[in-house]
């Protein structure tokens, strides 16, 4: 992107997702840093509303508290038949007062349930789709939004898990036009039509700007 390599810290607790962040931001030269390479990361309590707040929180407040440039991400899953849910809450769905922290599994599980009586064929008028959404935030070493971008990866939920690649709801969720999961697809498809690679996608030129302008060192 430039010729000095621009520091960046990807703000996510979730390996998986880190692991695609800094794949997707590989070729463009960044010093890449996650929060497993902090000693004392913050933990951001997401209480947004939205995948923008939460996305613009998660990147205030760890860039305030590090000082440095941070990339962060809000995304989940929203589901045509159950009203856009679980969506902001995707990485918590299936939790309860008693295990406050969801696995994929617990995840996967209440969703098959929660759309037991969803159609699943044309013919009886699907009601299985669904779009993950991903918004990205990067915040300068002050705290301030200074890239911002979105995207969405359109598909349906299956009846059963198919495949092992990839994290959280991947498993069920299908392309259409591939008729394969993201769990059978793998990482170089993904990487090419995902929610995530979209909205990367779109700030790389953002941060390519910021770059030239000087304001990032
Ligand atoms: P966040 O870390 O608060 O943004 O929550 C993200 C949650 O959304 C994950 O824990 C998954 O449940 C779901 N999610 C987001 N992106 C993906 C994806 O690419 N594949 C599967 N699940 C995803």
């Amino acid at each position: 992107m430039t010729d000095a390599p621009r520091d960046l810290l990807i703000g996510t607790t979730n390996l998986a997702k880190g692991r695609e962040l800094a794949e997707l931001l590989q070729p463009y030269g960044f010093r890449i840093r996650t929060l497993q390479d902090i000693a004392s990361p913050i933990d951001v309590i997401e209480d947004g509303d939205t995948f923008a707040a939460n996305a613009q929180k998660k990147a205030r407040e760890l860039a305030q508290h590090l000082g440095c440039w941070v990339l962060a991400d809000d995304s989940g899953l929203e589901v045509n038949a159950l009203g856009g849910a679980p969506g902001i809450f995707s990485a918590r769905y299936a939790a309860t007062k008693t295990n406050t922290s969801a696995s994929d599994e617990q995840n996967n599980e209440k969703l098959l349930s929660e759309l037991a009586n969803a159609p699943c064929s044309k013919t009886s008028g699907e009601r299985r789709g669904a779009n993950y959404y991903c918004h990205v935030a990067v915040a300068d070493p002050s705290g301030e939004i200074r890239a911002e971008s979105s995207g969405i990866c359109r598909g349906r939920i299956r009846t059963e898990a198919a495949g092992t690649n990839g994290f959280g709801y991947d498993p069920l969720f299908e392309l259409r036009e591939y008729h394969q999961t993201f769990g059978q697809l793998g990482p170089k498809i993904k990487a090419a039509i995902s929610h995530r690679a979209r909205a990367m996608r779109a700030i790389v030129p953002q941060l390519a700007a910021l770059a030239a302008s000087g304001d990032w060192r």
